[in-house]
C-alpha cells in the first residue's frame, strides 16, 4: 500500500490503487444477482419483506437473496483498515491510507444505470448511505465520509451496472475543507449561510433547472464543467444523515430527473457526482450540504490542467435553458403529469 501522499507545497492529496475489473457487458456484471460471490461478503443488503424494508448482511457464508441494493467493500479499494505504517515528512509527506472503502449497488438490475435508475431505486440506495454514514462516523479514523459516483467510462466508471462509491478519509478533503472555511468566514463576518444565499440567489433565476418541494437543481455562476450543476436542499441544512424519508423521496426525484435531462438532452455523456457533505461528528465545522454533477463533455485544456482556470464552452444560463427544458420533462414523465 503506497499510503495517502501529500503535495510538496499544495494541499493536493494521491492516492495509488488499483483500478477495479472493467466490465464492458452488463450481463457480466460481478455486481448482479447470483453472482455474490464474485465480490465481497455484503455488509448490508436491503431487502423487502411484507412490505417493510429489513437491513440484512451475509453472514457465514450465507449470501443474503433478493436483495434491493447490496454494500460490500470494495475489492480494489483506495483506502483499507490494515494500511501498513508507512509514515513520511515533508517534502514527502505520507500516511496510511487507512479508511473503509465500500461499493453501494443501487439496483439488482445488472443494465440499471444511474441515469435509468427508478425512483424507488434512487430512493433506497439514498437510505443506505445514510446508514453507512451514520455507522462510518461512530469510527475511529474516519474523519470524513465521502460519498461519490461515476457514470460511463469516460468519467471513470469501470462498471456500467448503477453503483455509488463511499469511502472514508482520517483528513477532510482539500476541496470539501475549501468549502468548509469559507462558509465559516461568510457565518462569522456576515452571519449568513453562503450556501443558504446561493440558493436565495439562484431560485427562479437564469439558472436554475428544477424547483421540487425541498431541493433547487441550478448551473453554478462559475462552472468548472460543462452543463455542471448542483443539487442544493433549500432550507439549511448540514446533515445528510438527518434527512427524513420525504426529503430522501424528493431528492429521488431531483436526481432521476436531472440526470435524466442530462442524459437526454446532451447525447447521454459520462458523468461524476460528488455529495459535498458535513464531517458528521461532534464539535466539526459544518456544510450546509449539496450534490454536485460533473458531465464529461470536453477535454480539459493546459489552462484547467495547470491553472485551475475554467473555460466552458457554453455559458451556465445557456446550459441551464437546455438542461431544465429535459429535466422538467422528465420530471413530468415521472410523476405521470405528461
Ligand atoms: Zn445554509
Ligand atoms: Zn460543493
Amino acid at each position: 500500500m503506497a499510503g495517502i501522499r501529500k503535495d510538496y507545497v499544495g494541499g493536493r492529496f494521491s492516492i495509488v490503487a488499483k483500478p477495479g475489473p472493467r466490465v464492458t457487458d452488463p450481463k457480466n456484471s460481478p455486481f448482479a444477482p447470483g453472482r455474490e460471490s464474485k465480490t465481497n461478503p455484503s455488509v448490508l443488503s436491503l431487502v423487502s419483506r411484507d412490505g417493510m424494508l429489513q437491513r440484512l448482511e451475509d453472514a457465514d457464508g450465507q449470501v443474503v437473496k433478493n436483495w434491493l441494493v447490496r454494500v460490500f467493500e470494495s475489492s480494489t479499494p483506495a483506502v483499507t483498515l490494515d494500511p501498513g505504517t508507512l509514515y513520511g515528512d515533508m517534502p514527502h509527506y505520507s500516511e496510511p491510507a487507512y479508511g473503509y472503502h465500500y461499493v453501494v449497488v443501487a439496483s439488482p438490475n445488472p443494465a440499471s444505470t444511474l441515469t435509468t435508475l427508478t425512483l424507488e431505486e434512487w430512493s433506497n440506495a439514498m437510505v443506505v448511505v445514510q446508514d453507512r454514514l451514520r455507522w462510518l462516523y461512530t469510527k475511529r479514523g474516519v474523519t470524513y465520509v465521502a460519498v461519490y459516483a461515476n457514470q460511463g467510462e469516460e468519467a471513470g466508471s469501470r462498471n456500467p451496472h448503477s453503483h455509488l462509491n463511499i469511502m472514508t478519509l482520517s483528513t477532510i478533503p482539500p476541496v470539501v475543507d475549501a468549502e468548509i472555511v469559507s462558509h465559516h468566514r461568510t457565518l462569522d463576518r456576515l452571519g449568513v449561510c453562503p450556501i443558504c444565499s446561493m440558493v436565495e440567489a439562484e431560485a427562479g433565476g437564469p439558472r436554475e433547472i428544477l424547483k421540487t418541494e425541498g431541493f433547487v437543481a441550478f448551473t453554478p455562476w462559475a462552472p468548472s464543467h460543462q452543463h455542471e450543476f448542483w443539487i442544493c436542499p433549500m432550507r439549511h441544512a448540514t446533515s445528510f444523515a438527518m434527512a427524513t424519508q420525504k426529503d430522501i423521496n424528493d431528492l429521488a426525484l431531483m436526481l432521476r430527473s436531472t440526470l435524466g435531462g442530462l442524459s437526454k438532452s446532451c447525447g447521454s455523456p459520462a458523468y461524476s457526482l460528488a455529495f459535498h457533505l458535513s464531517p458528521e461528528k461532534r464539535n466539526t465545522k459544518q456544510l450546509h450540504w449539496h450534490i454536485e454533477v460533473y458531465p464529461v463533455t470536453q477535454a480539459q485544456s493546459a489552462l484547467e490542467r495547470g491553472y485551475g482556470v475554467f473555460v466552458s464552452g457554453t455559458s451556465p444560463e445557456d446550459a441551464a435553458a437546455v438542461l431544465g427544458a429535459a429535466a422538467r420533462r422528465e420530471m413530468a414523465r415521472l410523476v405521470g403529469i405528461e
